[in-house]
C-alpha cells in the first residue's frame, strides 16, 4: 500500500513540482491549497502531466475544521508543508498577516496532526536563515539569524519542529533549507506564477525577454565577485523536488529526522543569468546597474554535502535548464506572447500534438 502524503500549498510553485516527483514515485498525494498564490488550473495541469486525477482541496492550511475534515478523510502517513508566504518585501510591509500564515497556521497544522497521530513532516525552509553569511560554501551548522521578518518566521517553524523532535515519542521531521529555486517542468505546463514573483531574478528575466519591461536592474555592480554582480546558488525546480522525495523516504523508511541544504553546490552571477537566458531565448536582455539592494549579500552558495550524504541527493540540472525550461514555460503559458511580433524562437521545443504521458516530460 503506497503512503498517502498531504500536500499543503500543493498548486504552488515549489509544491506543484513536488506534487508530479511523489506521484512518479509512486505516492498517492492530497492537495491542500486556498489558491491565494497559485491559479486554480494547475490541478488539471497536474492531471495532464502525471496520467492520473488529482485530489486538491480549496483549504487554508490554518483551517483546523476543515485540516480535521481532511485527516478524518484520508489515511494520511505524512505531511509535506509548503503553504507560506514567501516575499521579503510583503514581509516587511505587513509582518502580522505574514506571522499569522508562516507561524500560526503552522503551529494549527502540528496540532490538527497530533489530534489525528501523524508525526512525519517536511518542512520548507530557507538558505535566509543563514542571513549574511560569514564564509562559502554554506553548511548546516553555520550561524542562524533573520534579517526580516520573513526569514524570522522560516526559523521559529524550524524551532517549533525541533521542539517536536527531542520529545519522548517525537516526530520525524525533515528541515529543507532552500537556495534559489529556479526553472520549471519540462512539459512547460506549470512553472512560477507571475502573482508568486516577489522581485525573484528570473521571473523578471523573462518578463524582459518578453518585451514586457524595457529592462532588467541589476541591483549592484561592485560587490567582491568575478563580474561585480551578486552570486546566487541556483537550483532547478524538479532537482529540489526530488529532494522532498528522498527527504520523506529518511523519514518513512528510516525515522531519521534531520536539517539539510538543498542547493547545487556552485555559485552563478546575475550577469552569467542574463547571459544564459539571453541564449535560450534568442532574445536581448537590455540591463541597467542600480544601488545594491538593502538586505542583499554579495554571495550565497551552499555546502551540498550533508544532503549527498544523508539523502544521497545531487541537483543534476544545470543553468541551462533552469532557462530553457523557464522560457518554456513563460511563452507558453502566456497567449500574449503568442500572438506577439517576437515569437519564441525554434529552440523551444513543440509540445505532443495531443495526448500527454509522464514518459513524454521524463528527463
Ligand atoms: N537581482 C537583481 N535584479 C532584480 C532581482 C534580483 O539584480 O530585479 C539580483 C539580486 O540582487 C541577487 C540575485 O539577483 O543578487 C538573486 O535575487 P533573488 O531576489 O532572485 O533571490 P535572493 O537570493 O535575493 O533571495
Amino acid at each position: 500500500m503506497p503512503a498517502t502524503i498531504l500536500l499543503t500549498g500543493g498548486a504552488g510553485f515549489i509544491g506543484s513540482h513536488t506534487y508530479v516527483a511523489l506521484v512518479e514515485a509512486g505516492y498517492q498525494v492530497v492537495i491542500l491549497d486556498n489558491f491565494s498564490n497559485a491559479a486554480r488550473d494547475v490541478p488539471e495541469r497536474l492531471a495532464q502531466i502525471t496520467g492520473h486525477a488529482v485530489i486538491a482541496h480549496d483549504v487554508d492550511a490554518g483551517d483546523s475544521l476543515a485540516l480535521d475534515a481532511v485527516f478524518e478523510t484520508y489515511a494520511i502517513d505524512a505531511v509535506v508543508h509548503f503553504a507560506a508566504k514567501k516575499s521579503v518585501p510583503q514581509s516587511l510591509a505587513n509582518p502580522q498577516r505574514f506571522f499569522n500564515a508562516n507561524i500560526v497556521s503552522l503551529l494549527t497544522l502540528m496540532r490538527a496532526m497530533e489530534r489525528h497521530g501523524v508525526n512525519r513532516m517536511v518542512y520548507s525552509s530557507s538558505a535566509t536563515v543563514y542571513g549574511a553569511p560569514e564564509s562559502l560554501p554554506i553548511p548546516e551548522h553555520a550561524p542562524l539569524r533573520y534579517t526580516n521578518p520573513y526569514g524570522l518566521s522560516k526559523l521559529l517553524g524550524e524551532q517549533f519542529l525541533n521542539q517536536k523532535i527531542r520529545q519522548p515519542q517525537g516526530w520525524d521531521v525533515g528541515v529543507l533549507r532552500y537556495f534559489n529555486p529556479a526553472g520549471a517542468h519540462v512539459s512547460g505546463l506549470i512553472g512560477e506564477a507571475p502573482l508568486s514573483n516577489g522581485g525573484n531574478l528570473m521571473p523578471l528575466l523573462a518578463r524582459v525577454a518578453k518585451k514586457e519591461l524595457p529592462f532588467l536592474t541589476i541591483f549592484g555592480q561592485n560587490y567582491g565577485t568575478p563580474d561585480g554582480t551578486g552570486i546566487r546558488d541556483y537550483i532547478h525546480v524538479c532537482d529540489l523536488a526530488k529532494g522532498h522525495v528522498q527527504s520523506l523516504e529518511k523519514l518513512l523508511r528510516h525515522r531519521q529526522s534531520h536539517t539539510v541544504n538543498l542547493g547545487k553546490g556552485e555559485g552563478h552571477s546575475v550577469l552569467d543569468l542574463v547571459k544564459t537566458y539571453e541564449k535560450v531565448s534568442g532574445q536581448t536582455i537590455p540591463y541597467r546597474f542600480q544601488d545594491r539592494r538593502a538586505g542583499d549579500v554579495a554571495a550565497s552558495f551552499a555546502d551540498p554535502s550533508m544532503a549527498a550524504d544523508l539523502l544521497d541527493f545531487r541537483a543534476e540540472r544545470n543553468l541551462w535548464d533552469m532557462c530553457q525550461s523557464s522560457w518554456r514555460w513563460e511563452t507558453l503559458s502566456d497567449p500574449a506572447w503568442q500572438l506577439s511580433e517576437a515569437k519564441p524562437t525554434p529552440r523551444i521545443l513543440k509540445m505532443p500534438a495531443a495526448g500527454l504521458s509522464p514518459q513524454d516530460f521524463r528527463h
